[in-house]
């Protein structure tokens, strides 16, 4: 049982809010916020298992990265980040879930394309979400349908902006279907999942698709390659098709809420047997396991 914050006749989540730790219902920004109005902001999705962050540090270091690449300033010091993931997880009581975070430019006077003044405060928001169950999720044993879908995003897929339409559109297209998730294609490749790094294994190989601007640079992407490496498996970062995915002995995606979930199903055929396969079971189990260990 959690015991959150009584807001007079409701329980509800507290929030982060440009310095200030509020009720979620109390947390008001700006209409003319580019977050809102351009989507010119960024975010990070950090786990939180029994109560500690997954990997925070590679979500700070991709966060620094994605405000860089937009010519944003980091409003907080990665110090006061961790204060604010660790508060949040304590006030709310999260033992498993997850910590949005989202930075945008701020709220100028007015709607303009040009980029406001530098000393325009920005704005940043976190919150939780509570999950839980999360690492024991039932797809993990049964793995995922997804579906093929043209790859229609803008092309700087590796700074992680909050314009989340197209994503968002896929993963509609994929419940459409009755599957779980969509795969983008482009040029005849898979770049990722709506929100997730797409994987297929080969024999003793896995492929995933190479680091560029077309994909974003998943955190726990960079664990499972690392953790697959220390267990003997090869590793291949190259492109893929739907067709090697279909002829493929297990395929899986990753991130950071799902961890590595075995996909089982690519445009209507089965991947390997259809059924759940030893290796993504295994990635599974030692990213939680050495996951576990080193979080915060
Ligand atoms: N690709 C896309 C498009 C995503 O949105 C995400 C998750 N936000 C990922 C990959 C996985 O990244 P991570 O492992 O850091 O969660």
């Amino acid at each position: 049982m959690r015991h959150l914050p009584d807001y007079g006749d409701k329980q509800m989540r507290t929030v982060y809010l440009n310095g200030e730790y509020v009720a979620e219902n109390e947390a008001k920004v700006s209409i003319f916020d580019r977050g809102f109005l351009m989507a010119d902001g960024v975010y990070e999705v950090t786990t939180v298992l029994d109560g500690k962050l997954i990997d925070f540090d590679g979500h700070a270091v991709r966060l620094q990265r994605s405000l860089a690449e937009l010519g944003m300033e980091n409003p907080i010091s990665k110090d006061d980040l961790l204060e604010v993931h660790r508060e949040l997880v304590r006030i709310n009581e999260i033992d498993q879930g997850m910590i949005y975070l989202q930075i945008t430019r701020g709220a100028p006077d007015d709607r303009d394309f040009a980029y406001p003044p530098e000393d325009t405060p920005q704005t940043i928001v976190l919150f939780t979400q509570n999950k839980p169950g999360l690492a024991d999720s039932p797809a993990a044993q049964k793995g995922i349908k997804v579906i093929s879908i043209e790859d229609q995003r803008w092309a700087r897929r590796d700074i992680k902006t909050v314009q989340l339409l197209y994503p968002s559109m896929g993963k509609m297209m994929a419940k459409a279907a009755g599957c779980d998730d969509a795969w983008m294609v482009e040029d005849g490749h898979v770049t990722e999942g709506t929100s997730n790094n797409a994987y297929i294994i080969k024999g003793n190989t896995i492929i995933t698709r190479h680091l560029g601007n077309e994909i974003l640079h998943g955190i726990t992407r960079a664990a499972v390659l690392r953790f697959a490496k220390e267990a003997q498996m090869t590793v291949e970062e190259r492109s893929f098709t739907i067709g090697e995915a279909q002829d493929a002995d297990e395929a899986f995606i990753t991130s950071a809420s799902t961890f590595v979930m075995p996909v089982v199903e690519v445009d209507g055929a089965a991947v390997g047997t259809g059924a759940v396969g030893p290796v993504a079971t295994r990635l599974r189990e030692i990213y939680l396991e050495e996951s576990r260990k080193v979080a915060v």
